[in-house]
């Protein structure tokens, strides 16, 4: 008796699955398999926050399996070493995976498709979570784009667009006797003492279904303003999907084709084509994101402009780091974008911006720092954009903000949160300073920015 193997990763949903379907495909029974690997060397360990996420991922997909007749299993260790156990256990004679895109898990997939070969198994690999693979997308002189606009510009004017997402396998046959699973509670996914993620079922919906009704959500009106709306952090005008994005809940396909059916059936207005067009331009900085990860592995750890391994970032003050990290910087903006970040697991992308800003300009602390917390906090952290996006804010990174480009975060709120919504959200004590004890600014605003500038300065010298 054989089967075959699908090896699912960052790719949690049985719709546009191409590994899943051609296992399917292939007429064997299926065995498919979630593997938690903490161990083997240089895949980073999960955050807290897309731990909790993994959790309730992995039962959603566990529920969509049941109803095709599947069955997941899960497993935890080093992942070459399981598959090579499972292949025995099962009698396995094709593996079928989609691809990932670090560099270390290039390489066990690499070892592992090499393993396949010499025992005389199939193994299939398939595109299935970026639109366009990174090793297609060059410049006319054959090197990796490092700017967004020419990258994105080449990526959407190709002859074909990206291909149709693949249809969900109507059933799925699992052999007589599946091999053993973990029970999911075993892994102590989700926070227990504290449990910090009590608010985030609240706002999530984490799943497949919770997908897709996220983008139902966004065509049903935040669309509609979506090219202005996005920089807004009190409107609700984005659609949400990271985190989903992330563990590949819903595939970039989906969303690319589904958006493009919504401009069609409004008749390609110039409105909903703008609006359009900039929300696919989002989804482009991911590919981007990918992109410079695939070309630059280590883009959470390395400056991207070797110009900046001369700074002298020093060791942040623990004190201020825990002010940032908890929202009481005494400045409102970065404290409510903190706040959120605390009790939902994800901030706004202007919020972002500003937060992140905030701790490398004013604060002087390296962009690494802040790149780990939010790695441990956001729901969607996610090893290309997170790494990217600080290295964007640092000046750091390829097509970055200049580093002279210090966000005011006063400003910023004043222009982008005119009602004070959002501070009122996050913010409680904020109406109420006197009475609440909200902190006083741990710095002087204009007294840091014109440190980091001068600071920043010093690289302009470096050749
Ligand atoms: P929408 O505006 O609806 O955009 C649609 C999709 O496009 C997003 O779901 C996301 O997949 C992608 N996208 C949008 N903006 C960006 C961007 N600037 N870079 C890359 N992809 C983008 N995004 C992550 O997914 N994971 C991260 O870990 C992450 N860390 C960030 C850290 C910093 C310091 C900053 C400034 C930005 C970071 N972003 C990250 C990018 C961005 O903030 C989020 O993708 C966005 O806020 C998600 O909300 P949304 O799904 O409603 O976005």
């Amino acid at each position: 008796m054989t089967c075959s193997l699908v090896w699912l990763r960052d790719d949690l949903r049985v719709a546009d699955n191409p590994a899943l379907v051609a296992a399917v495909d292939r007429g064997e029974p299926v065995v498919v398999v979630f593997i938690l690997d903490e161990v083997s060397p240089g895949i980073r360990p999960l955050g807290g926050a897309t731990k909790w996420w993994l959790h309730h991922s992995l039962t959603a997909l566990r529920d969509k399996l049941h109803r095709l007749g599947g069955e997941l299993i899960l497993r935890q260790g080093a992942a070459p070493d399981i598959i090579r156990s499972l292949i025995r256990e099962t009698g396995a004679t094709a593996l079928y995976w989609n691809r990932r895109y670090g560099k270390p898990e290039r390489d066990m997939d690499a070892s592992i498709k090499e393993y396949a070969k010499a025992s005389g198994l199939e193994a299939h690999s398939f595109q299935a979570n970026l639109l366009f693979e990174p090793w297609t997308v060059r410049t006319g002189s054959g090197t990796p784009y490092t700017v967004f606009t020419p990258f994105w510009k080449s990526c959407i004017n190709r002859p074909t667009p990206p291909r149709l997402p693949a249809p969900t396998p109507e059933s799925i046959t699992s052999p007589a006797t599946l091999p053993d699973s973990d029970v999911l509670e075993s892994w102590n996914l989700l926070p227990t003492n504290p449990n910090w993620a009590l608010a985030f079922p609240v706002r999530w919906t984490v799943g497949e279904n919770g997908a897709h009704a996220a983008l139902e959500r966004f065509f049903a009106g935040r669309i509609d303003r979506y090219a202005k709306g996005r920089d807004f952090p009190a409107e609700y005008s984005t659609s949400e999907l990271s985190p989903h994005l992330r563990w590949g809940e819903i595939s970039p396909f989906q969303i690319w084709h589904a958006t493009d059916e919504f401009r069609r059936d409004h008749g390609n207005s110039a409105e909903i084509s703008t609006n359009a067009a900039k929300f696919l331009a989002e989804l482009g900085w991911r590919e981007f994101s990918y992109h410079l990860l695939y070309h630059w592995p280590d883009l959470a750890t390395v400056n991207f402009d070797a110009r900046f391994n001369h700074f002298p970032w020093g060791e942040p003050d623990p004190e201020i780091l825990e002010a940032w990290q908890q929202g009481r910087t005494g400045i409102p903006m970065v404290d409510a974008g903190m706040r959120e970040l605390w009790q939902t697991g994800y901030m706004h992308n202007r919020v972002r911006m500003i937060a992140a800003s905030f701790l490398i300009k004013n604060l002087l602390i390296d962009w690494r720092v802040g790149e780990a917390w939010f790695w441990d906090t956001l729901v969607d952290a996610d090893p290309a954009s997170n790494a990217a996006s600080w290295q964007w804010v640092a000046g750091s990174g390829a097509d970055a903000a200049p580093y002279f480009r210090v966000f005011n975060p006063v400003l910023q709120a004043d222009k982008f949160d005119p009602k004070k919504e959002y501070l009122h959200r996050y913010l409680g004590e904020y109406e109420h300073p006197m009475l609440s004890g909200y902190p006083e600014p741990i710095v002087d605003l204009l007294e840091s920015r014109n440190r980091a500038l001068e600071a920043f300065k010093t690289l302009a010298d470096v050749p």
